[in-house]
Order: C-alpha cells, then sequence, then structure tokens
C-alpha cells in the first residue's frame, strides 16, 4: 500500500540525511544570484526559506516572505534539463597512436552517484516524461539513460503558482500527479508525503511519518485549489496543431519577429526543448580530438544551415518554427504539445514576449477547430 503521512517541519531535515545514505548526491532548489535554481545541497538549511518570488513577462525578482516555507515560490529559470541533457558534454574523444591506429573513448561525468532531485514540479515531471520520450525512445542516448536510471525525484506541489504559470491549462500542474518518488505538499507547520514509487516508499519508511488529519487535508484541498485559481494565463484549449498550420502566412509573425532578438533565452529556459548542435574539437598535436554535443536553438542562425543555405534566415521564420513545432508538430511526434505551460519563457524573455497570447491571436482564425 502507497506511503501516505505528514512530516513535521523540523522531521524534514531527515530526508537528504536518508536519501545520502541511501547512495543519492542531492540537489535541490538554492538562491543563487538572485533566482532560484537547482544545487547541490548539503543539507535542508540551503534550501530558500521564507523566499517568494514576483515573475511577469521580462520580469523576476525573489523577495522575502514573513513566514518559514520553503517551496513558496514558482519554477525559476532552470528545470530538470540541464542535469539530465547537459548544456555541453564530451561524447567522445579519439586519438591516433604513433603507428596511425585510432582509439576511441567515450566521456565520462565527474561524478556519476545516482541523483535526488527535491523540489520538482508538477510541470517539470511533466517536461521530464517528453524528455524521456525523446532521449530514451526516439533519439537513444546512452548519457541521458544512465541519468535517467539513477534520478530519484522528490516532487512538491506548487502552492504559488507565478503570473506566468498555466500549467493547468495544459494539464500539466499544478499538483504532482504522478512521476515521482516521493510528493510533499508544503502546509505552514510540515508536509503532506505521497510515496509514488518502491524507491520512494523505501525512503518514505524511514521517515517519522504521522497519520494526516482532516485539517490538514483540507488545507492541502484549498492550497491546490487556489493554485489553480491563481492562474489567469491559457493556452487555447485544443490541439493548435491544425490552427497553426493553417495559419503560416498570419501577419503576427511578422509583428511578434519585431519584437524578438532571437536571442534563443526562451528555447534555453524551456523545460522540453532539445535540439542540440555537435562539434568537433580537434587538438594542436594533429592526434586528438573531442566530439560534443551543446544545446542549439531554433532561433539560431546555424541550426538551419543546410548544405550552404539558411533555410530559416529571418527572425519571423525561426519564431514560426519554435512557436509550430512547439505547440504543432509535437503533436505528431511525440503525442502531445511541448509546452507543459511552466511560463519560463515568459518570464525570460527580455522583451517579454508570451506565447499564450501569440498563440491566441494566430489561432483565433480559421483551422482551429
Ligand atoms: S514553451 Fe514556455 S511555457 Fe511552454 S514548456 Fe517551454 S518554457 Fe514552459
Ligand atoms: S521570443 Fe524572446 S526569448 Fe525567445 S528568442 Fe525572441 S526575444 Fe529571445
Amino acid at each position: 500500500m502507497s506511503i501516505y503521512g505528514f512530516l513535521h517541519r523540523s522531521a524534514l531535515k531527515q530526508l537528504p540525511e536518508c536519501l545520502n545514505e541511501a547512495g543519492y548526491r542531492c540537489i535541490g532548489p538554492r538562491v543563487r544570484e538572485g533566482a532560484v535554481t537547482f544545487g547541490e545541497l548539503t543539507s535542508i538549511d540551503d534550501l530558500p526559506r521564507g523566499v517568494g518570488d514576483e515573475q511577469r513577462p521580462a520580469h523576476y525578482r525573489l523577495g522575502e516572505r514573513e513566514d518559514e516555507r520553503l517551496f513558496a515560490w514558482a519554477v525559476g529559470p532552470q528545470g530538470l534539463k540541464s542535469w539530465l541533457f547537459t548544456p555541453r558534454e564530451t561524447l567522445w574523444r579519439s586519438r591516433r597512436d604513433d603507428d596511425g591506429r585510432l582509439y576511441f573513448e567515450t566521456g565520462s561525468p565527474a561524478d556519476d552517484r545516482p541523483l535526488a532531485a527535491i523540489g520538482v514540479r508538477a510541470c517539470d515531471l511533466a517536461a521530464l516524461r517528453l524528455q524521456d520520450a525523446h532521449f530514451l525512445e526516439r533519439e537513444p542516448d546512452p548519457g541521458y539513460r544512465k541519468r535517467r536510471a539513477g534520478l530519484f525525484l522528490v516532487a512538491v506541489d506548487c502552492t504559488h503558482p507565478a503570473e506566468t504559470c498555466f500549467c493547468h491549462s495544459t494539464g500539466d500542474g499544478p499538483a504532482c500527479e504522478s512521476g515521482f518518488d516521493l510528493a510533499l505538499h508544503e502546509l505552514d507547520d510540515g508536509f503532506i508525503v505521497h510515496a509514488g514509487s518502491e524507491a520512494g516508499e523505501r525512503v518514505a519508511a524511514r521517515l517519522p511519518l504521522l497519520p494526516v488529519g482532516e485539517e490538514q487535508e483540507a488545507a492541502r484541498r484549498d492550497q491546490q485549489r487556489a493554485a489553480i485559481d491563481a492562474q489567469q494565463r491559457a493556452l487555447p484549449g485544443r490541439n493548435l496543431r491544425d490552427a497553426l498550420f493553417a495559419n503560416l502566412d498570419h501577419e503576427r509573425w511578422q509583428a511578434v519577429a519585431e519584437r524578438c532578438l532571437s536571442c534563443a533565452n526562451c528555447t534555453s529556459v524551456c523545460p522540453t526543448c532539445f535540439c542540440h548542435s555537435h562539434e568537433e574539437v580537434p587538438d594542436l598535436d594533429g592526434r586528438t580530438s573531442e566530439h560534443l554535443r551543446q544545446w542549439d536553438s531554433c532561433f539560431t542562425e546555424g541550426h538551419s544551415y543546410i548544405h550552404g543555405i539558411v533555410i530559416r534566415a529571418e527572425t519571423p521564420e525561426r519564431y514560426r518554427q519554435w512557436l509550430t513545432h512547439k505547440l504543432g508538430s509535437w503533436h505528431d511526434q511525440y503525442g502531445r504539445s511541448g509546452c507543459v505551460g511552466c511560463g519560463r519563457c515568459i518570464t525570460w524573455c527580455p522583451v517579454g514576449i508570451d506565447l499564450t497570447e501569440e498563440a491566441t491571436v494566430i489561432c483565433a482564425e480559421a483551422g482551429d477547430d
């Protein structure tokens, strides 16, 4: 039977200790350079206690709260993507010996202990499922597979969505429904803990859990309802594929491109974007070479360079590629939209372009049903 109980706030410190004892390296949200991002956790004191955030298009600020809550903020600029699909990774090295024989070795990560991620949100669990669909099935990647196989997920229900969040409209949040080992729901005095896997049950069994009272259960329901009600943005509620492809010549593509800087911030922060490029970096000794894979973006010139031609030379074509792929052709490739409603691309776009607004305008015309 699944473990479900209440963990007092003061007992949460036992969670990273249990995970460390089980052989995991713990990461979790930490305040760094004015933002909440995942980093190594040495203790529960590293978490952002009493921190809140304010987000809107092109705006992100942290502030102090008057309570001790650890997770009363919405997603920061970084999800789990960079921990599994690393921004820059050596895939292999080659070396030629004195007799001209060529040797290859694969890159090895500095620390390959399994990872436990504390504080993962529902949108990031959904993004992880999409990254799995790509890197485990469509384009199998040994490094991703290894990191993913060892990953232990401690999810946290979102109780304070940002103004830019819209995960409820994509069906991906704000509560964590599946795909975790443990899920936490933060209340004033502690956490409702729910195990979602056998590994999660083994860890939960070592925590001093108490029965969940009726008041705590009611508080959880109230917070979940409030988190849904707080979300004011939404994507048009239907499969947008046909509507976008029926509007490839819409005048809005040009209008949005007049604001867009082609900076690729949106694709960097997006937890589902997986475009990448490969680079061979030979050493000056003429004998060794390193093969790198690094993040790329549909907003860079090089990403659409094919046989001497840049096929998406201008920003309208690049923005259209981003939106029609993310919200359209992902349905053909992965069976659903590529957007999980985290709102990061809205917050971190330096000019505040909002894909929910662009999709609503572009899909308001013919072909949207
Ligand atoms: S497209 Fe924007 S809102 Fe959707 S998952 Fe990516 S970053 Fe989040
Ligand atoms: S939409 Fe915004 S974040 Fe994305 S490339 Fe354009 S300016 Fe940069």
